[in-house]
């Protein structure tokens, strides 16, 4: 109570002091045998280090999320966190795909953390860049997102598609942050506010800039995987990239009613044409035309139904009120060692 007091005091005054805080590092795995090892190893000893250097609190903690692996993930999770109480683990019921994921981490973990990060689990993002996150909060920010310097170690495929991407939520209106993941710092009190959120389909990159609070940027360098390969396929990727779109915007449906608009007047000039034609006796047979334009709407129709149904099958899963995901199991030891 005291200390809120203060801050918002500091607040005023336009400077933010904070307490060195409790981190956590929410990690999701699915089937990642070959990496959760090295990560382990990579991560704990880059905790240990900050844990030295006093920027973070002796409890902070390494906390992995099991997204329904079917292989030997769990296992070897649940042998890292039996050999060192700095790790954690929260089993998931099933395969509830990477935003679900790091949600149910990021959830359990505020209960014990003053700020949480974000990150994948086989160390592609630049473990080097948790100084700077905990810089930018110690600043005051509530939320840092971590952006990719550069996207040279993806494929001209991905690199490809991934601009196009942007430019087209940004054309559509939503708020992502270009060539930024889910690599992000988040403080409890914006945690807490994004669990007031229950909407199913979860775009977690699309609705936190949304949700206000101070916030910055920490550039990074993106490396090769580490092991295994990636676990996003294409059809994970689209999914992905359509939620983004039909949870953050609208527009798509606006832009059909836009196309009707627009039909209606091409069909009104060529009507009135016609017309004209059909008066002064000059009946052309217009096949070509009649059929481009049966073409061109049928084709049309299809896709604004198809926008349509996208959105209908959204609602459909809103209204049930499922849950995001369902916790199987979950290890969590109190840390006893002095260092
Ligand atoms: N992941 C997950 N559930 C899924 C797919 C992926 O938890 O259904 C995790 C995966 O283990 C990794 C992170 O999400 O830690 C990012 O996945 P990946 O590295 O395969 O994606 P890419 O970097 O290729 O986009
Ligand atoms: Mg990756």
């Amino acid at each position: 109570m005291e200390a809120s007091a203060k801050m918002q005091e500091n607040r005023k005054e336009g400077a933010v002091s904070r307490e060195t805080p409790v981190l956590y590092l929410v990690v999701p795995c699915y089937n990642e045998e070959e990496v959760v090892e090295k990560s382990a190893q990579i991560m704990g000893g880059k905790l240990k280090r900050l844990k030295q250097e006093g920027k973070i609190a002796a409890a902070s903690k390494i906390m992995f999320v099991n997204d329904g692996s079917r292989d030997n993930t769990l296992r070897l999770l649940h042998q890292i966190a039996d050999r060192d109480a700095m790790f954690s683990v929260v089993s998931l019921s099933g395969n509830y795909g990477h935003q679900s994921a790091i949600l149910a981490g990021m959830m359990m973990a505020r209960k014990y953390a003053d700020a949480v990060i974000t990150i994948d689990a086989d160390l592609q993002q630049d473990i080097e860049a948790l100084d700077k996150f905990l810089a930018c909060y110690m600043a005051g920010s509530d939320v840092v997102y971590g952006v990719r310097n550069d996207r040279h170690s993806d494929g001209i495929f991905k690199k490809g598609t991934a601009t196009a991407y942007y430019k087209l939520m940004h054309l559509l209106g939503s708020r992502v942050i270009a060539n930024h993941a889910d690599y992000r710092l988040m403080s409890k009190k914006a945690l807490d506010a994004l669990s007031e959120y229950k909407e199913t389909n979860l775009f977690l990159r699309g609705l936190i800039p949304t949700m206000g609070f101070p916030s910055d940027v920490v550039y990074f360098d993106v490396k090769a995987r580490e092991a295994g390969h990636s676990k996003y396929t294409l059809s994970k990727m689209m999914t992905l990239a359509l939620d983004g779109i039909t949870s953050m915007s609208i527009r798509p449906l606006r832009m059909i009613a836009v196309l009707g608009f627009i039909f209606f007047l091409f069909f009104g000039i060529v009507g009135i044409t016609v017309i004209v034609d059909w008066v002064q006796g000059n009946n052309v047979p217009g096949y070509t035309t009649t059929l481009l334009v049966s073409l061109l709407t049928g084709g049309a129709t299809l896709v604004s139904l198809g926008i349509i149904g996208e959105y209908i099958g959204k609602i459909y899963m809103e209204t049930k009120h499922r849950p995001r995901y369902i916790i199987d199991t979950f290890v969590w030891k109190e840390d006893q060692k002095s260092d």
